[in-house]
């Protein structure tokens, strides 16, 4: 096993710009040369290190031999005709595969990353969780989803300004892993994406929020809600069960007070489910006095889970009702609906694809 380990080459793009500087002289080259590699992989963006001219040919060959970048193989890329969304599908190392989508908007780009293999939450109105959990996926293959996706703006001269991990996966599942992948992409040597364009979905795994709480990182939290009582809500989402809205909401307040950032609750509308107006005032209720905007996502017909789309001018009531109750709210565009966009297949929740 000893062995095996050792054997196994580095994936640089799972470091963060000190990982990579430790893992530099470890190998007895001066720190700046993680500088030099950093500038490579997030501004010149190259997978070759061959193309790394300014770094000393042994040293290359030396990253060659202990080191790797790509590990993604792209196997599908879809091309929305009616918005341009395009949806990759990539194949990790392990043969297992995940969806990342690019999303262009008028106000820039957003890529939707994925962060597991699977789920294990099983939302009801969600096909990524039909086969649960297959594994996390690492920090550098979320670098990954994300670089294909900036390569293909390169060409066009444009680049990803937002990102949101919605993709299939429970984020805050796989913290250490989502929160590094935060920090890489963040990184002021890097690609500078700012915190703030950064949302983070959950489906409401309460400790994890306060976790996150306490770290004061300027992310935007998302939280999949979908129902506005807990008997509704664990219908839908067995965490619920584990972790009921008086637990939640208490965690988001929190949230709140100690990064003073605005929270995103999600609320995928089913028809005949969720959706009346007795569920938009419930709804306003459970949010009263906490500053947060709702995203309301009619959801597409899904025959194997028998949801049925709800009919736009309730789409309509519901977002007036909760306005005069005082809570802001938006209809998610739908994206890329020619090429079933949203991630991992999703038809609801971390599905929305749009922020
Ligand atoms: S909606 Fe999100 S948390 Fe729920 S099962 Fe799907 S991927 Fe998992």
């Amino acid at each position: 096993m000893q062995e095996r380990q050792t054997e196994e080459k580095s994936h640089l793009y799972d470091m963060r710009l000190e990982d990579l500087r430790r893992w530099v002289t470890g190998l007895g080259e001066p720190a700046y040369r993680a500088v030099q590699l950093f500038d490579w992989m997030y501004k010149k963006r190259v997978s070759d290190f061959e193309e790394m001219t300014n770094l000393p040919k042994a040293f290359r060959a030396v990253l060659r031999e202990r080191a790797e970048l790509q590990t993604l193989e792209e196997v599908t890329r879809q091309v929305s005709k009616k918005d341009g969304t395009t949806k990759f599908l990539f194949r990790l190392r392990d043969g297992s595969t995940v969806e990342a989508v690019l999303m262009r908007h008028d106000y820039g780009n957003s890529v939707c990353v994925s962060t597991q293999v699977g789920c294990r939450m099983g939302c009801a109105f969600c096909a990524s969780t039909i086969g649960g959990l297959v594994r996390n996926v690492t920090a550098g293959e979320m670098v990954e989803q994300l670089l294909a996706c900036q390569r293909l703006l390169d060409g066009e001269g444009g680049r990803v300004s937002s990102v949101v991990l919605m993709g299939s996966g429970e984020p805050l599942e796989n913290y250490d892993a989502s929160l590094r992948f935060v920090d890489i992409i963040t990184s002021p040597e890097g690609l500078r994406i700012g915190g703030r364009h950064i949302t983070l979905s959950t489906s409401g795994l309460v400790p994890a929020i306060r976790k996150l709480a306490k770290e004061r990182r300027p992310l935007t939290l998302a939280v999949s809600l979908h129902a506005p009582n807990d008997e509704l809500r664990t219908s839908l989402m067995p965490i619920n069960r584990a972790y009921p809205l008086a637990r939640l909401m208490e965690a988001c307040r929190e949230y709140w007070q100690e990064t003073g950032r605005r929270l995103t609750f999600e609320y995928a509308l089913l028809g005949g489910i969720n959706d009346q107006l007795v569920h938009a005032r419930e709804l306003a209720e459970l949010l009263r006095g906490l500053p947060c905007h709702v995203n309301l996502i009619p959801v597409n017909e899904v025959p194997e889970r028998r949801f049925a789309r709800t009919p736009k001018h309730l789409v309509r009531a519901f977002r007036e009702e909760l306005e005069k109750q005082g809570i802001p709210c938006t209809v998610r565009r739908e994206m890329g609906s020619d090429i079933a966009a949203a991630c991992g297949q999703l038809r609801a929740g971390h599905a929305a694809i749009e922020v």
